[in-house]
């Protein structure tokens, strides 16, 4: 990231930036007349000037009014700035390819858009200003101090000069330092988001202490980078003091000598340390703006990487119409980087037929719905619809055509309502009425002390296992899928509301094919097609009497294996149901 990056980011903002850069510009102009009136009150004053006095007056005013206003409009454009990045991230990373968060942190990628935008704002509004303006201001109070004593600006210069150098020779370092600064920042917020993430885990296993140490390493070392510029900085500032008190030393020593001498006149002599002490605001200004650039850059490069992530490719040129779906693996390879998960995968679900994914854990079950998703796509071979390859679908149109329960059953903070509105916001109360009962979730529902608008709590905290899978389950259901995929739909439920759910499954799959992941018996029976999945390979696929008589593998997992998430109070499920 450099200036041209930065540049880009104050698109649209220009007019907001110019017009700030302009009042404080215009301020400070006007403040450079105040010492030429000085001067003139100063030289040719017999009896008391009063208009030159009441014109500096005036002057003062109108000078304050004017660097308020530029000050307003500089913090009001750095706040759109970061207000057009923030929504620039969030959009995109909203969108990122689901390997980009195979690669990267979550709690990293919420600090770029919460941390880094806000050093941002720092660096798009006050930095570049301050750059500009204490340049041009400081050019101009120097052409100033130059027509009024020459010999005298020499001097000053001297002293300037070298706490430039001494600037110069840090800004590099402390660039360095505001880059460690903000990734210890954003690593501290990854190992915090992962820690709260998981809160209960964290009780539960007693990893209080050693979290807070980890997440504390994390702090300290964002401290010691924080440290570490303000070392910088603190060489940086008095240096520049140092020379700017030095200066003005130097301007009454030797400008003292001069009047003494009649070489210059007193007012010239008090315009001109008017002028030095002038000189103080733009040039504190400069530093400050490259000592902010330097620090800023670090936040701008992290911005920059999350905006150059590549996003999932929303675009298809053949319409996704609704209607039944015919979905077909074809030769599917697959692999997440270098792990190889699905070998050649083939199997076909027929319009309103209900297929049954079973194997072992890891088997790639999961991955197989990954793809019909989209969220990746195959290495080779091809996933269809209809006979299309769903890659050639407008994705948004796509994934409206079906409806996914996830393993996690997730469940967003929000209220009952909210969350099941939330793949149809339209939807009417007796819609939700209807997928609710469909669910079994009615009693639910009467039980809640506002029904459909009791808050569910952070990720659903509020409802048990059983019920979440529920409630995510009646959520696909609205969206009237063509094609519905379950992962595990009976994993949480007893034997009374798993019955429920299988009718409920059945009534409302008469109308769109359904792909299961399947880790229950009364499940696999439920299905036209069972494919039995072993290290990422369909090694056999028919209905359970026909596997049961051809495929050991097969015999092996529902002997045992799989069966191991039965439910204990199913008699069906337990050991002995062949
Ligand atoms: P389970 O029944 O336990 O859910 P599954 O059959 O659904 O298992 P998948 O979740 O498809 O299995 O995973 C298949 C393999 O791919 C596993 O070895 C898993 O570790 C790996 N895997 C899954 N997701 C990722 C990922 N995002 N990055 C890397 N590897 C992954």
């Amino acid at each position: 990231m450099n200036a041209l990056g930065l540049l880009r980011l104050t698109s649209g903002h220009r007019r907001g930036l110019a017009l700030a850069a302009t009042a404080t510009l215009v301020a400070s102009g006007l403040g450079l007349l105040q010492p030429q009136l000085l001067r003139t009150a100063v030289d040719s004053a017999a009896a008391v000037p009063w208009p030159v006095i009441a014109a500096m007056a005036a002057l003062f005013v109108v000078q304050a009014c004017v660097d308020g206003l530029g000050l307003f409009l500089l913090e009001r454009t750095g706040e759109r700035v970061v207000l057009g990045v923030r929504r620039r991230l969030v959009a995109r990373l909203l969108r990122l390819r689901m390997a980009e968060f195979d690669a990267h942190r979550v709690g990293d990628l919420m600090s770029r858009v919460s941390v880094d935008t806000t050093v941002l704002r720092e660096v798009v509004s006050t930095a570049s200003v301050q750059l500009v303006t204490g340049t041009l201001t400081g050019a101009g109070t120097v052409v100033l101090m130059l027509l009024v004593d020459p010999v005298l600006f020499a001097w000053v210069m001297t002293t300037v000069v070298v706490a430039a150098v001494v600037v110069y020779s840090l800004v590099g370092r402390l660039r360095t330092a505001g880059e460690q600064m903000q990734r210890g920042v954003g690593e501290m917020t990854a190992e915090l988001e992962r820690a709260l993430g998981a809160l209960r885990t964290v009780r539960a296993c007693r990893a209080e202490e050693r979290e807070e140490a980890l997440i504390g390493q994390r702090a300290e070392q964002a401290c010691a980078a924080g440290v570490r510029a303000a070392r910088i900085t603190s060489v940086m500032s008095p240096a520049v003091e140092l020379a700017l008190r030095g200066s003005l030393l130097v301007v009454l020593l030797v400008g003292g000598t001069r009047v003494a001498r009649d070489a210059a006149s007193v007012g010239d002599l008090m315009a001109f340390l008017l002028y030095a002490t002038y000189l103080i605001i733009p040039f504190t200004s400069v530093l400050q703006g490259i000592g902010l650039l330097q620090k800023g850059m670090g936040a701008l490069g992290r911005v920059a990487e999350v905006q150059e992530l590549p996003v999932e490719n929303p675009s298809g040129t053949t319409p996704a119409r609704q209607g039944e779906i015919a979905l077909e693996f074809r030769d599917v390879w697959f692999r997440y980087r270098d792990r190889p998960v699905l070998r050649g995968v083939s199997f076909t679900v027929h319009p309103r037929s209900h297929v049954a994914l079973v194997g072992l854990s890891g088997a790639g079950k999961s991955t197989t719905f990954a793809l019909v998703e989209r969220f990746y796509e195959p290495d080779s071979g091809a996933v269809l619809a209809n006979g299309t390859n769903i890659a050639e679908f407008a994705l948004d149109r796509w994934r409206s055509r079906i409806a996914l329960v996830d393993q996690d059953c997730p469940v967003l903070s929000g209220t009952l309502r909210d969350n099941l509105r939330y793949a149809v916001s339209g939807a009417s109360d007796g819609d939700l009425r209807e997928v609710l009962e469909l669910a079994n979730l009615g009693d639910l529902v009467r039980r809640l002390p506002d029904g459909l608008d009791t808050p569910l709590g952070e990720r659903g905290r509020a409802l048990s296992g059983g019920e979440r899978q529920r409630v995510a389950l009646a959520r696909a259901l609205l969206t009237r899928p063509d094609l519905l995929l379950l992962d595990e739909p009976t994993a949480h439920l007893d034997p009374v509301n798993e019955r429920a759910l299988h009718r409920a499954i059945r009534r409302a799959t008469r109308e769109c094919a359904l792909l299961v992941i399947a880790h229950r018996l009364s499940t696999i029976r439920e299905a036209d097609q069972i494919v039995v999945l072993q290290a990422g390979e369909v090694v056999a696929r028919g209905t359970h009497d026909e596997l049961l008589a051809i495929n050991d593998f097969y015999g092996s997992l529902v002997a045992g294996e799989f069966m191991q998430n039965a439910n204990p109070f199913d008699t069906e499920t337990s050991p002995g149901w062949r």
